[in-house]
């Protein structure tokens, strides 16, 4: 029998973090992770770089997880905004840097200093920690927890901290199992979707175009019916099946949430598309201007006239797009309507998207444990006694750019310091 005043199950960026800082009180803690190793995730993060967290305040940080998100995490943001996570991994030894869209990286560009420094920091704080030790239920008796694991071990504990992860990825260990022990408690689920995952098109152009990338770029999510369901301006990129980039990732989740829960498809109904704006810094009306002095020219030539510069086979796009190209020969740009379809295809071009590539490929899992049901002052699960969610089993999720993993470290202190020791 395993036992401790406190458990953390779960050594990914959220129970390394709350393990670390529990045993710095001075408190009992064993961390138990079933895979072989600690910080699976954090290791394949970042294009194993690690983003690690936003060079946003925390007020703005926070605001990235949508409204109930956002005001879930005041309190966490507030005790450990980017910045505090930022200045603990440099007293770890981890100095970090600033890099395009806000993102965080530690200076050596390595993922594994990151997953290193912490969980250094979780033994010399004097936690333990027990790799291949997978837990398979929890229940609760008398005034403890009792844990089964793997293997027919069992773990004993005061006060237990829930940080298991969601059910993307699952080769880095995170199966989903936190939910089916929260559910067995008669907690309330949202349920789980995939997020930050390449999405899916059948347009023969779109495979086609595999492996070009538009940097600068406004994408709108639209229904059927044109609704802008969510917009990004982030880089966007062509896939043999579909696309991905942090600009069609960020809007997954949308798409997950439109299509039939667990499904990765839309089955049956109209695809959603995406509409890029390849001019985002342009308004309608100085392209508009822009194509008038084009008037009378070959179509093909408005590419060189562009104050942004468009790859030659994505033009080609906006040309069939804008009816402007056919059989292999060009259009001469004539007339207020063909200018005004050549616009609409620039500042819309149009990828029809009928599902997203499922957990297997999504970064991060949406839903999870309701917020309603616990207390974002300390991560305590409310009417449950000695039972602390954090991480990602908890329903949040943000966007690309560190903000996950802000998240789990915040959650992580929050509980940390919550825990009665
Ligand atoms: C490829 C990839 C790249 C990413 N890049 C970034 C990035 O650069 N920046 C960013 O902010 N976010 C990134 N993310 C998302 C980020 O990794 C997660 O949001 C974050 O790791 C969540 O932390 P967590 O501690 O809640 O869960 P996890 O880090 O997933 O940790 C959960 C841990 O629990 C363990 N576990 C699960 N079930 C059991 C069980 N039954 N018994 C014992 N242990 C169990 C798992 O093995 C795992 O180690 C990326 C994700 C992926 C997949």
């Amino acid at each position: 029998m395993i036992e401790a005043r406190n458990i953390v199950v779960g050594a990914g960026a959220a129970g390394l973090w709350a393990a670390w800082r529990l045993a710095q009180q001075g408190t009992e803690v064993v961390l138990l992770e079933k895979m072989q190793q600690t910080g699976t995730k954090v290791l394949a993060s970042g294009g194993s770089r690690c983003n690690l967290t936003t060079a946003l305040d925390g007020e703005q940080a926070r605001h990235a997880f949508g409204k109930d998100g956002a005001r879930f995490l005041r309190h966490a943001f507030r005790i450990m905004p980017p910045q505090g996570v930022r200045e603990r991994f440099a007293e770890l030894g981890v100095p970090t840097e600033e890099a395009p869209f806000e993102k965080v990286f530690p200076t050596s560009g390595r993922a594994v200093d990151v997953r290193n420094a912490l969980e250094r920091a979780v033994r010399q704080a004097g936690a333990r920690i027990l790799c291949h030790a997978a837990v398979l239920e929890i229940r609760r008796e008398s005034n403890a927890w009792l844990l089964a694991l793997a293997g027919g071990r069992k773990a004993r504990c005061r006060t237990l901290l829930l940080a298991s992860g969601g059910k993307s990825y699952a080769r880095t260990g995170t199966t989903g199992d936190g939910y089916r022990w929260l559910g067995a408690l008669g907690l309330p689920l949202v349920p789980p979707r995939p997020a930050l995952v390449p999405l899916l098109s059948r347009a023969p152009w779109v495979s086609d175009l595999a492996g070009v990338t538009l940097e600068h770029v406004e994408i709108k999510l639209c229904d059927e019916r044109g609704r802008v369901l969510g917009r990004r301006r982030r880089p966007l990129l062509f896939t043999h099946t579909g696309v991905s980039g942090p600009g069609a990732m960020d809007l997954s989740e949308i798409v997950s949430r439109s299509i039939e829960r667990d499904g990765l498809e839309r089955q049956g109904e109209p695809p959603l598309e995406l509409a890029v704006d390849l001019l985002p810094g342009q308004s309608e009306d100085s392209v508009r201007i822009l194509l008038e002095q084009q008037e009378g020219c070959r179509a093909t030539k408005v590419l060189q006239t562009l104050p942004l510069r468009i790859p030659r086979r994505v033009f080609d796009q906006v040309l069939r797009q804008a009816d402007l190209i056919g059989e292999g020969k060009a259009t001469i740009l004539s007339g207020k309507k063909a200018r005004s379809r050549m616009l609409l295809a620039l500042k819309g071009l149009r990828i029809p998207v009928h599902g997203t590539r499922g957990f297997d490929h999504a970064e991060v899992t949406a839903g999870g444990l309701d917020l309603a049901a616990v207390d974002g002052g300390s991560m305590r699960v409310k009417g449950v006694d000695d039972l602390f969610v954090i991480g990602e089993l908890l329903d949040l999720h943000g966007p690309i750019g560190g903000f996950n993993f802000q998240s789990a470290f915040a959650t992580a202190e929050v509980a940390a310091r919550a825990t009665p020791t």
